[in-house]
């Protein structure tokens, strides 16, 4: 349960002082619901002004805050033209106010006649006239409102002034709790940081860098610590250690040698599972560099030492290519395997359930449905989690419950992590990677092409079907209209079968299971050539005669999930291309992007741009799902301090790993603080 303390950051915005139903829309648009969302609704810019008392000595084109007279009202009386407010400063220079629209009213009673006004805004000349349209402060002298000679810009939402914004701000900040500090003290110092209150009331008033890290650190902070609570939760719960007989892998046959790096890593692997400490391990591996071998090699060790192991994709048309896969490198072993996903119903489901509860089943492919409540295993000892970034640390904890014991877990991932990155989002794993690609493959080739030149592509594609190879074609996924992606690439299908008939096949994420699989069984053997999809294909999907990628729109797409697109081609030993089709306008960054795809392979690099240019978010495919891991800390903060806040976290844990001690019962608010609540609930009763 979160402490009281915390319960008034928790509160609803609609707490504060006017805030009604009018303001709840646009609040939420920005997704600021609660108290501390408004608190942590950080300033964008900052106006700065320049208090002046003579306006004759005064530069145009400033920010100034004055204390003027008001002189005169002047209006022509026509509704279009401007009211006009003549007032002077203390030496008698004249200034014009100038108000357009229906602020006149109102402009009229803030300025009466004979009264004197602080106001601030932009100096301008108008003629041979000094001008302020629309002061943005209008002010007693004396009294509250006073325009601040820094004012904090915020980013908005339609029916949210800056002002209002600021004074929501002011009532957020207001009462906040006074919260014991659980930075390390010598850390706090050496980077000369202030307390978590003056901190968050800081970054509202003035431009501190000093202070938008310390908060940022706050949530790097904790998402350590609570990957490292995670962590210490398994290993306090047993593995089975697996030492397999050899009697599977020893009979295994590859139609090729495993590559060095493929080696190391099921050593590594190999060398984790015979421990009794459960086997927490990311294997990263650019596309087409033999995970799933990798994975294999495990799984056969498990089933060796009579125990089960679980394969989750995260899409079906991924399921079934892995466990087709697998079937086909099994065959003549004596090994049980078995699928399921959403799909498998009625008796074929029961009799897998069935097969998993008794053991029969030695290996189980399929979606996330192989890890709900009711799937039983008898003996899970090994999971492995194909492609999947979502598979969050609470996913993590729950599957711990899932085996006799906790199963060891062998996270796979193509999407190249910067190092930054995967200490926030796997911190708590250890890591491999295959740095190697399988001999005789050619880099693909990358070429940037404007959408103008449609019809030399379509001749292009013409030729590559015409040598008996096969194409995929994607097609843009347009999120401001719903289901636009769907039409788009139904109209480039039915504009391509024109050209090229029952060659051309569409598969697309909103089509039914079985129908999909249907679109895809008959692509990868041969029978339909050009595929063109939604992103449906960007995880995974491997047919190594397919040598040509055309993805239309190229420019709206991540860098990231460029490169995994680009990694669907180039599998087999003939020569790749990829084409990325741009719009025939396109901004400078988008130019830029393209052109480093065009540059390099090194999916790492990409991942970095990726990461500078759309955040953490956007490059983990977490938007949607709201897991992204941070909502405070920008890229830079997380490269600078992340590895600090990680070595933070493990130095008070070793030292307090029930986190009791008064640094640790900060360290807890934190948590909360920051909703880690998974870190938490192995505390509880651990
Ligand atoms: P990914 O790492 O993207 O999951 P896969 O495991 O799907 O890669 O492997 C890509 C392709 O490379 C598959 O067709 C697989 O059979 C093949 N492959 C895997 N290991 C090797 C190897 N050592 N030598 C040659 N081909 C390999
Ligand atoms: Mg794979």
């Amino acid at each position: 349960m979160r402490p009281d303390i915390l319960n008034p950051l928790f509160a609803d915005v609609r707490s504060l002082k006017g805030v009604g139903p009018g303001l709840a829309k646009p609040l939420d648009r920005l997704g600021l619901a609660r108290v501390k969302d408004i608190a942590y609704h950080f300033p964008v810019n900052w106006i700065y002004r320049k208090p002046v008392s003579r306006l004759d000595v005064s530069d145009v084109g400033t920010n100034i805050v004055i204390t003027v007279t008001v002189m005169d009202h002047r209006s022509s009386g026509s509704a279009r033209s401007p009211l006009r407010i003549y007032a002077a400063d203390a030496d008698g220079n004249y200034l014009t106010l100038t108000f357009f629209g229906r602020n006149g009213g109102w402009a009229r009673k803030q300025l009466p006649i004979g009264e004197t006004r602080v106001i601030s805004g932009k100096l301008d000349r108008y003629g041979d006239e000094l001008q302020m349209v629309h002061p943005d402060h209008i002010a007693e002298v004396g009294g509250t409102g006073s325009p601040g000679l820094a004012e904090a810009v915020y980013p908005l939402s339609e029916g949210l002034t800056n002002n209002r914004m600021g004074q929501l701000a002011a009532m957020a900040l207001a009462d906040l709790p006074v919260l014991p500090e659980w930075i390390e003290p010598s850390l706090l110092a050496s980077r000369n940081w202030m307390g978590w209150e003056p901190a968050l009331q800081t970054v509202h008033r003035r431009d501190d860098q000093a202070a938008r890290d310390r908060l940022a650190y706050d949530e790097l902070f904790s998402n350590q610590l609570a990957m490292r609570l995670v962590r210490a939760a398994m290993d306090r719960r047993k593995a089975v250690p697996i030492v397999g007989n050899g009697a599977l892998v020893d009979r295994l046959q590859l139609p090729f040698a495993l590559t060095g790096a493929q080696t190391r890593v099921i050593a590594e692997i190999e060398g984790d599972i015979a421990q009794s400490r459960p086997m927490l391990r990311l294997l990263q591996g650019d596309v087409g560099a033999g995970k799933t071998m990798v994975a294999l090699r495990a799984l056969l060790r498990v089933v060796e030492a009579g125990m089960q192991g679980a394969m989750l994709a995260p899409t079906e048309i991924l399921a079934r290519q892995h466990f087709a896969g697998l079937q086909k490198l099994l065959s003549g072993l004596p090994v049980n395997i078995a699928i399921l996903t959403g799909r498998e119903k009625g008796k074929l489901r029961e009799a897998t359930l069935m097969g998993l509860a008794d053991g029969s089943i030695h290996i189980l492919v399929g979606t996330h449905a192989i890890f709900q409540e009711a799937v039983t295993y008898k003996s899970l000892a090994l999971a492995v989690i194909d492609e999947q970034h979502r598979f969050g640390v609470s996913q993590r904890l729950m599957l711990s419950r899932k085996g006799r014991g906790v199963p060891h877990l062998l996270v796979m991932t193509a999407t190249p992590i910067p190092r930054s990155l995967a200490l926030a989002v796997y911190g708590e794993m250890d890591s491999s990677q295959i740095d190697e690609l399988p001999p005789g493959r050619t880099p693909v080739e990358t070429r940037v092409i404007s959408q103008e030149r449609l019809p030399e592509i379509i001749e292009g594609v013409a030729r590559h079907l015409a040598s008996g190879k096969q194409a995929f074609w994607v097609c843009p996924l347009v999120e401001e209209i719903e289901n636009s992606d769907l039409a788009a690439a139904e109209q480039r299908a039915e504009q391509l079968k024109l050209r090229f008939g029952d060659q051309v096949a569409l598969v697309h994420g909103r089509m039914r299971g079985p129908e999909k699989d249907a679109v895809m069984e008959r692509f990868i053997s041969g029978e339909t050539r050009l595929l063109v999809a939604t992103t449906v294909i960007e995880v995974g999907v491997d047919v190594p005669n397919a040598s040509l990628m055309i993805v239309e729109a190229a420019d709206r797409f991540g860098l990231a999930q460029l490169h995994q697109l680009r990694g669907r081609v180039g599998r087999g030993a003939e020569r790749s291309v990829c084409l990325l089709v741009r719009h025939v306008q396109i901004g400078e960054i988008a130019r830029t992007r393209l052109a480093l795809m065009r540059e390099t392979n090194d999916g790492f690099r990409i991942a970095e741009e990726d990461l500078k240019l759309r955040g953490a978010g956007e490059l983990l495919g977490m938007r949607q799902s709201g897991e992204s891991p941070f909502h405070i800390a920008t890229p830079e903060q997380v490269r600078e301090l992340i590895g600090v806040a990680a070595d933070d976290a493990r130095l008070l844990l070793d030292r307090d790993g029930g986190l009791e001690g008064p640094r640790g019962e900060a360290a807890r608010l934190c948590l909360y603080l920051f909703e880690r609540d998974a870190g938490i609930a192995t505390l509880r009763g651990g």
